[in-house]
Parts: C-alpha cells; structure tokens; sequence
C-alpha cells in the first residue's frame, strides 16, 4: 500500500481514538457549521458536480443544499446512543452503544455529495471516523467535502479522502484499522466488496440498483401521475437508483394515460447542463450511455416495441426514449440507468403488483391510487424498502432509506442510520 494511504488510514484510526470520546452534542455543533458551509457555498459546489458528471447546474445545486438539510436534521438529532437501562435483577444492568471505529465509504458518481455526506454523517456522529473511496471522476467532490469538514472545525482525520481506484479498495479494507464499509453503487461492486468484509469479519452496507415500479391505477389523478413520472424516470437524466424505471399501467386507462405521458415525457430535451433552465443534461460519460444503447437494442431483439425511439445525439447525450415491455423479456432483469422508461399494461391490481415484484430488486416503489384499501393492498405486498403513495420516491432525512432483494441491506437516514456502524456492548452485574 502506498505510504500517503497507510498515514491517511493511520491518522484515521488516531483521530477516531479521541473523537469517539467527544459529547454527542459538541459533535452535532460541527455538523451544524459543516451544514451552513454546505448552504453557503452550494452554487460553488453545485459547478464541481455539474463540472464532473453534467447533472444540470439547477439540481446540483439542490443537491449540495440537501445535504446541508440533512446535516441540519442530525445536528438536531435526539441522541439516541445514551445508554439504555435495562430492567432486570441486577444492579448494573445496561447497554452502551460503542462506535465501531475507520469506516471506509464507497460511493458513486450520481450524486456525488448527497451519497457521501448521506453515509459519512450518521456514521460520524455516532463517533467513528471516516476515509471516502469517491468515484474516479468524483475526485474533486471529494476533496471539497474534506476541506468542509476541516473549515467546520472537525478535527484532523475525522473524513478524508482517498484518491484512490477500484482496485485499491480490498487492500484497504483489509487494512486492520477499517472497522467497516459503506457501498452505494452497482450490484457487482457491491457483491465484490461486501464479499471482502465478510471475509475479514467487516460489518458491510449496500446500497445497490434499483428498477423500481411506478404503478397508475385506475382512479389516479391521471396529469399529476403523467408529470411526476416523467420527472421520476428522467431527473439526473435518469441515473439514479430510486428513479421511475417501469410504469405499471392498467388496460382500462392505457389510452387516457400514455399520451400524457408522452406528453410530458418530450418535454425533457438535452441541453447545455451549465444553463440553470436546463431539465436533462447528458449522462455522465460516454462509456455508460454505450452500455445503455446496448440494453436499449437488447430490449428491442426480444420484443420491445419502441413508443418514443431513444436517440443519441452527441457522445453522451439522448433524446430520452419509451419501450413497451412484456413479462419475461430479459431487459427486466437489469437496471436502465439512463434515459430510457418501461411501459407495461397490467390486466388488475393484482397484477400490477406481480410485474412490480418479478425482478430481483427491491428498493423504492411508487403507487398512484386514491383508494385506501387498493394502496393498502400495495403497502402490505409490494417487495421494497419504501413504498410511496401518490408521490414519486424521494430520500427524506426523516425516514429510514434502504433496499430489500439485490438492492442491498443495512439503513440510512434517519435515526436509525446512527446505530449502522456501533457496537452493542452490554453491562450486567451485582
Ligand atoms: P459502480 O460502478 O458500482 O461504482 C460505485 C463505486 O464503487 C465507485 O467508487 C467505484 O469506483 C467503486 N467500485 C466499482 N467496482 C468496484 C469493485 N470491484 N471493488 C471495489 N469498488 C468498486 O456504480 P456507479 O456506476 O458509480 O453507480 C451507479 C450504480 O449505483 C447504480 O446501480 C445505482 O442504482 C447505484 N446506486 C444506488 C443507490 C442506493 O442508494 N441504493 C444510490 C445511488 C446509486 P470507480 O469509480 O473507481 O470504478
């Protein structure tokens, strides 16, 4: 390993051994100062991320302002860490929550500060320290979250960045002063790394792919459902684990819905992602909107019919596209991370809710029924993380997020997030 990386790793384990002893509420005063430098500086931030992967200046910005209200909600967080007493025969009779120690975060291009600060905050708070693996085209946002740390006045080593490849990450989770790993991204990275920590007895977290549902019933607000999923399937010009990705219709209301739809759907037109009146910028490099041609023309040769043809126009962008899809064509195995919809025609709800469940992720599906038994029958069935009602999946600080199946285990956001990466250490005597 190289020398720069094992001092960062080192220092890492040196600040953890005195951070972990800092007040839970000295240390949500930081998070508060890293939030107002993250709100602050958002527009600035906002061109490192369009800089790197082309997301439209208007939602980096948004971006970059959400993780200041993210870091708000923890830095007013109940400490729910205290130990807790438990009731039993004995006079000492307690448990402690014992923050775990280096947590290494992997994490991806999509939302290049949001999946960081999302992992990193929670895990800090709770009194570990951090070291971030970014996404190699990612670097620069990296290295801007550490100097917010540092400017908010958290000690050395709490986060830093690690500048380093794919290849380097098993070395240095291996490495004995990593206690665990935080992963979002793809399946495959998710499966190699998580494999690695089990190996060395590392607690793991996965965050994965999606191909989440978009159900419209039959009593839906139809013009509602029409602009929000167009939204939801086309938002970071559709590379985002929890966007719309297969729209679940019923027969009877096929012909009132789908030309809204269309509709909505043309008005996302690629343009310069530096313009803060541009809706859909180019994916995020030539490579993937290669891979998701691909899977476009693999869709066709097994039956897909095209509603809206996808069109490249330049090396990473798309005039996005609309494919009719039927039960049992392999492109429903796989995630469209890109512009590109599914369409598929359910007879009833209860096939509505078979297509939504046959796939191997689980992560945030979205119904659109205005009848409390029918969207009780999806809440009790559907196989995801998050089930939203009449709205399109959005991450909220308050609610616990994380998916089910192949989109990976373990929670974030939330309460819930702080107790991730600590022990459980119990205390019984006389
Ligand atoms: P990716 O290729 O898996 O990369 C994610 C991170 O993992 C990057 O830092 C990457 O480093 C690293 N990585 C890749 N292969 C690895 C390996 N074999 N060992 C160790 N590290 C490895 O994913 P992506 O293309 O950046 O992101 C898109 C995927 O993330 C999609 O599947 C999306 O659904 C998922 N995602 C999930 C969530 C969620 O919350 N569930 C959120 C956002 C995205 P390099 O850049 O150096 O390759």
């Amino acid at each position: 390993m190289e020398n720069l990386i094992e001092n960062k790793l080192l220092k890492a384990d040196n600040a953890f051994q005195k951070w972990k002893n800092v007040p839970f509420e000295e240390k949500q005063k930081l998070i508060a100062k890293a939030a107002e430098i993250f709100k602050t500086k958002a527009e600035i931030f906002g061109e490192i991320i369009t800089g790197e992967m082309n997301k439209p200046i208007s939602q980096s910005i948004a971006e970059v302002e959400k993780c200041a209200l993210m870091m708000n909600y923890y830095a007013e967080a109940e400490n729910i860490l205290s130990p807790e007493k438990i009731d039993s025969e004995y006079s000492i009779s307690e448990v402690k929550y014992i923050p775990k120690g280096v947590i290494l975060g992997v994490m991806p291009w999509n939302f290049p500060f949001w999946q960081v600060l999302r992992f990193a905050t929670p895990a800090i708070l709770a009194g570990n320290t951090v070291v971030l693996k970014h996404a190699s085209i990612c670097f620069g946002s990296g290295n801007a979250i550490e100097e917010v740390f540092a400017e908010a006045g958290f000690p050395e080593g709490v986060f830093q960045n690690l500048e380093i490849g794919h290849r380097e990450v098993q070395e240095v989770l291996e490495h004995k002063a990593i206690q665990g790993v935080s992963l979002t991204g793809s399946e495959k990275a998710g499966a190699e790394v998580a494999a690695i920590a089990g190996k060395n007895i590392k607690k793991s977290l996965l965050e994965l792919g999606g191909s989440d549902a978009f159900i419209v019933l039959d009593d839906a607000d139809l013009d509602e459902a029409a602009k929000v999923g167009a939204l939801a399937r086309l938002q970071n010009c559709g590379q985002t684990c929890v966007a719309a990705k297969r729209f679940i219709i019923l027969r009877d209301i096929e012909f009132d819905f789908l030309p809204k739809f269309i509709e909505e759907y043309k008005k996302y037109v690629p343009a310069n992602p530096k313009l803060k009146e541009t809706k859909l910028g180019g994916m995020a490099r030539p490579d993937l909107a290669d891979d998701l041609e691909k899977q476009y023309q693999k869709a066709l040769d097994h039956g897909a019919e095209a509603i809206i043809p996808l069109e490249r126009i330049s090396e990473n962008e798309f005039n996005p596209g609309l494919i009719r899809v039927e039960e049992g064509n392999p492109i429903l195995q796989e995630e469209l991370f890109g512009p590109l919809g599914m369409i598929m025609i359910a007879e009833n709800d209860d096939e509505a809710l078979e297509m939504a469940n046959n796939i191997p992720f689980g992560l945030s599906n979205s119904v659109w029924t205005n009848n409390k038994e029918r969207q009780q029958f999806f809440i009790d069935e559907l196989e995801s993380g998050t089930v939203n009602i009449n709205r399109m999946t959005s991450s909220d600080p308050r609610f616990p997020f994380g998916g089910t199946k192949t989109s990976g285990y373990g929670t974030e956001l939330s309460l819930h997030a702080l107790k991730e990466f600590v022990n459980i250490k119990t205390i019984i005597g006389k």
